[in-house]
């Protein structure tokens, strides 16, 4: 809901590029970091070549496999050991996936059965000709599997492997999965394991990160059911892969690319010779069977799925055939050409911005399992949306060519890819911007403390959903800045050479900063390091201004950049009211200044209006006069909903009107601002009664005012308030400051500490009914904790909140007779399923412990709310307010929450139960009503005979109360709230009720309305 600031891109982008860059490289000389490879001279990677042939049983849904794989050694090392991941074992109990899902409350894989779960079991390993003995270091996760060599491998020396294994996919799809004939084969074979400069990359599958392979040549044979329909990796050199039948368009003649690889391929299999499993080349391995044979060159891994039921359409980008394999019946999302155009379009775009597809085909499949995943030469997607599609065809480039370790540097793949396919919403809607929301939201991450620093192990991060927000939408962020401190030519520079040198190659992110400083001419190391390792914030302070007229008639324009921030980028420095950018600074010394000359005036300045640098607060970046308000929007307040801005405060003024019984109409102005929704949340009301006491007896004004989350106190998942007023009756002071505690922002659970100190006291007792307040005033200081709690398949809350405090009373306008006292209140609640219904239950226990009787204000009530926690509320807190009517009975819950009883009673403790049944009749997403619901309920409470008489003479009493309700949930502007209407039919004592029914009668017509929750 952060407002956009909109400036014309097209214009001020042109300008302003020239701008940058001139002024960093004036800024940054072009130095190369010490070390840094300028090329990719001394990269090497090994040689790798898999001959596969599987043959899947779909009667007991397995895959039986045998593997061919040559290794030739190109590192510098002697290799004594060898590696190969077996993924699909991640999909089966007592994996580290599968522990990991557990402990994150996700538990999946754990819980499924044979013959639910997937496995890959490995049943001969033979190098050179010997079998050797499989172990499983990571035991007893059995993703990694090592082999002892039975002969060191030296450089440049080569070695076969053979392997046997049989592999399932799980039922509950990952990735990989299985549903009927449907077979995802994301991961299926025993896969090489990368051995490059840091040595053997084994490392278990988990679910934060994904893949890492070494670049290889694939001939795989597939020996599947005559009538599958195969998408794979590569291109079918031999065999029927099922398309013909499969073709949406009768007349599409289906462009197999067999010779694609002609020069490279193998010869084709001898006809009628026959291996072990009987299917060679394009024949059948028995009746009612097929094979098929693919082939690939370049790809670090290899996927493949089938479907009898695939629909298949083709197209083409230049040389590149783009196939799309969709399920019957979704003609309208994936069929007449949808899919294969999207493909087409994001293939485009990433050679525009990157350079060509080094592959024959991409294979676009609609998968089990919803979202997407990419594979080289195949995306297997849940949906076909334009979103996802060029996400994952981004993959092919930033992932598939340009590849990356995925479970090291996440953000090399996932934020890059999710970075080129906003930059391609911007190229097709120019003058949009998909930097500010984006930057708006990670910035809440940073401003609370969630944000860690992206470039870490998938498994490293705090959890899944912090590898995901850092990995994609912070990397995101990453590559937007790189591409705001470089300009947009220079970045597309950069992505083409990135792709030049680093194609089909291994990447880091030193091999993407090197390029980066190559083309650019800068040193990136500070926005790498600040961005990848830290999780700065950054905070830019306008300082003195200063114009001067030259003597031909042009300006010089001093600027006092202050960094208050621990971290930093450039600012440019701009017109405060006009799209007009004059410089950048640096932004890296605390303070800089900065001079420009322009040939006319400057306007008010302000420090980076186009809202890029990340700057978390923008209250401090605008030159202002003395009367200058333009820092601030301002609106009329609706009072029911108060938006915020990214770059500025939002100030939102309304008169108020409201009435009592003291001072007639009271009328007054208030004023309340934000800034980010947040900070700095400052009202301030001022009014005064227009008749009545409040005319004749008080001073000239009724004030009220708070400021919460102020802007210099900010720190992480901390919230402070300080208030005050004189209005009404009450003259008080309170200030309070509380943390949150929590594992994660995703942890349904929580718990917040808090400390206050207040006071209150009465000022004019005629605004105040008499039998919720004394006359007089306390001092108080306490500890408040809220705990929500998300366990046993319910919501919990609960509220502790205990004071020391004194009370005094005032008697003939004297003050006196102090006391100590301490007070002590805690509530638990749920609310839970049960059947058709949700069962809510309550509990509060309260006490008052001092050597007197509590003042009434002070006392434990019964019914609701106490008189302090209505002072907020102008139609409750005085006698004769809106809600406080002979004939209405208002409802304001808290305490016992006995509502069928009458306010005022209370006493040294209540000890109370509130029991509610409700059946949900409506529920709505939108609208102003969203829910109806029907309530019966039931309040029960042992109560202090202070509260409630008793004549038995015992010193505590029984009460009760019961009824039925309706509650209609209501949503205007941004707030949510019921309408509680409510028949308290029964009481356990009448008299005691708020409505007296005659004859003493227990049961009765009693009703109440509430426009709050009751828990
Ligand atoms: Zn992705």
């Amino acid at each position: 809901m952060l407002a956009q600031r909109t400036f014309r891109a097209t214009s001020t982008e042109t300008s302003l590029l020239h701008l940058g860059i001139a002024t960093l490289l004036a800024i940054f000389p072009s130095v190369q970091s010490a070390g840094a490879e300028p090329d990719t001279a001394g990269y090497w990677q090994q040689e790798v070549r898999y001959v596969i042939h599987a043959s899947l049983d779909e009667t007991n849904a397995t895959l039986s496999g045998r593997e061919a794989i040559s290794y030739v050694n190109r590192s510098p090392d002697t290799l004594t050991s060898f590696f190969l991941h077996l993924y699909l074992n991640a999909f089966r109990p007592g994996s580290r996936w599968a522990d990991r899902d557990s402990i994150e409350g996700s538990p999946r894989f754990n819980d499924l059965e044979d013959p639910d779960y997937a496995f890959e079991r490995v049943s001969r390993i033979e190098v050179n000709g010997v079998a050797v003995a499989p172990e499983y270091p990571y035991a007893p996760d059995s993703t990694i599997l090592r082999i002892a060599l039975p002969e060191a491998l030296v450089p440049e020396d080569s070695m076969n492997l053979s392997v046997q294994w049989q592999a399932r996919p799980s039922t509950l799809p990952r990735r990989q999965g299985r549903r009927g004939r449907r077979y995802d084969f994301a991961q299926w074979y025993p896969r090489v394991v990368v051995y490059d400069r840091g040595g053997w990359q084994d490392h278990p599958l988990y679910p934060a990160g994904e893949f890492y392979g070494e670049f290889a040549t694939y001939d795989v044979t597939f020996d599947v059911a005559e009538d599958q329909v195969v998408g794979s990796t590569g291109v079918p050199v031999e065999g029927d892969p099922g398309w013909e039948r499969a073709k949406a368009d009768p007349t599409l003649q289906i462009d197999y690319q067999r010779d694609w690889y002609t020069s490279l391929l193998p010869p084709p299999s001898p006809p009628g010779r026959r291996e072990e499993g009987g299917c060679v080349g394009g024949e059948g391995g028995g009746p009612g069977r097929k094979c098929v044979r693919f082939y690939a060159e370049d790809v670090h891994h290899f996927a493949w799925s089938v479907n009898p039921e695939y629909v298949y359409e083709e197209g083409r980008f230049e040389d590149v055939v783009v196939r799309v394999l969709y399920l019957p019946g979704e003609q309208a999302t994936w069929g007449d050409g949808v899919a294969v155009g999207r493909t087409i379009e994001s293939l485009r775009w990433l050679k525009e911005l990157f350079g060509p597809y080094p592959w024959p085909q991409l294979t676009n499949l609609h998968r089990i399992e919803g979202g997407g995943t990419e594979f080289p030469m195949v995306i297997m997607d849940g949906g076909a949306s334009m979103g996802l599609i060029l996400h994952e065809t981004g993959h092919q480039y930033l992932m598939g060519i340009l590849a990356n370790n995925e479970w090291r540097h996440g953000f090399l793949d996932e934020g890059f890819s999710s970075f080129q396919g906003a930059w391609w919403g911007e190229e097709q809607t120019p003058g949009s911007d998909a930097y500010a929301s984006l930057a708006a939201s990670i910035l809440q991450f940073d401003l609370d403390g969630w944000s860690e620093p992206i470039n870490r192990r998938g498994e490293d991060f705090r959890d899944f959903a912090t590898y995901g927000v850092m990995t994609y939408s912070k990397a995101q962020l990453f590559y937007f800045q790189l591409r705001y401190v470089l300009g947009r030519a220079v970045m597309r520079a950069v992505l083409r050479e990135y792709y030049d040198r680093w194609k089909l190659k291994h990447v880091t992110p030193d091999a993407l900063r090197d390029v980066a400083e190559d083309v650019s001419g800068m040193e990136l190391g500070w926005l790498f390091d600040q961005w990848l390792n830290q999780t700065p914030l950054i905070d830019f302070a306008i300082g003195t201004v200063e114009r001067r007229e030259l003597p031909d008639g042009s300006w010089e324009t001093s600027v006092e950049v202050l960094r208050k921030g621990d971290g930093w980028m450039p600012v440019e420095i701009g017109e405060r009211d006009r799209p007009v950018i004059y410089a950048r600074s640096t932004g890296l010394d605390r303070t800089e200044t900065v001079t420009f000359r322009t040939a006319e005036k400057p306007g008010r300045l302000m420090l980076d209006p186009r809202v890029r640098s990340h700057d978390w607060n923008f209250t401090n970046n605008r030159e202002a006069g003395l009367f200058d308000l333009a820092d601030a929007r301002y609106r009329l307040d609706t009072f029911v909903e108060e938006p915020a801005a990214r770059d500025r405060r939002v100030l939102s003024i309304a008169p108020t009107l409201w009435w009592n019984d003291a001072s007639d109409a009271t009328v007054g102005v208030r004023v309340r601002q934000n800034y980010l929704g947040r900070f700095d949340k400052r009202t301030l009301w001022v009014g005064r009664g227009v008749s009545g006491v409040a005319q004749t007896t008080e001073g000239p004004l009724d004030f009220s005012f708070s400021w919460e989350n102020p802007i210099f106190l900010r720190s992480d998942r901390a919230s402070q308030l300080l208030e005050g007023w004189s209005r009404d009756g009450t003259v008080g002071a309170r200030a309070r400051f509380s943390r949150e505690r929590r594992s994660s922002f995703t942890s349904p659970s929580r718990h917040r500490v808090g400390w206050m100190a207040q006071w209150v006291a009465t000022r004019q007792t005629d605004f105040l009914d008499p039998a919720l307040w004394d006359n007089g005033g306390t001092v108080e200081l306490g500890r408040l904790d809220d705990w929500n709690l998300g366990a046993l398949g319910a919501r919990w809350k609960a509220s502790a909140d205990a004071r020391a405090g004194v009370t005094y009373s005032r008697v003939g306008g004297r003050t006196g007779n102090a006391k100590p006292f301490l007070r002590v209140t805690a509530t638990g609640s749920s609310r839970r399923p049960l059947g058709a219904f949700v069962l809510g239950t309550r509990f509060f226990a309260g006490a008052y412990v001092a050597d007197d009787l509590p003042a009434l204000q002070r006392a434990i009530p019964l019914n609701g709310a106490d008189p302090y926690q209505t002072l907020e509320n102008p139609f409750v807190r005085t006698q004769g307010a809106l809600l406080v009517q002979e004939d209405l009975q208002y409802h304001s819950p808290g305490n016992g929450n006995l509502r069928g009883f009458r306010r005022g009673l209370g006493g040294r403790w209540v000890l109370a139960a509130n029991i509610e049944l409700e059946r949900y009749l409506v529920r709505r997403p939108s609208g102003v009503v969203r829910s109806v619901v029907v309530v019966g309920f039931a309040d029960g409470a042992l109560v202090d005979t202070v509260a409630v008489r008793t004549f038995s003479g015992t010193a505590i009493k029984a009460v009760s109360d019961g009824g039925m309700g309706v509650r209609i949930g209501l949503h205007v502007g941004d707030l949510n709230f019921p309408l509680r209407i409510e028949f308290p039919f029964i009481v356990s004592d009448p008299r005691e009720s708020y409505e007296t029914i005659p004859g003493d009668n227990r049961l009765g017509f009693r009703w109440l309305i509430s426009l709050q929750p009751i828990f």
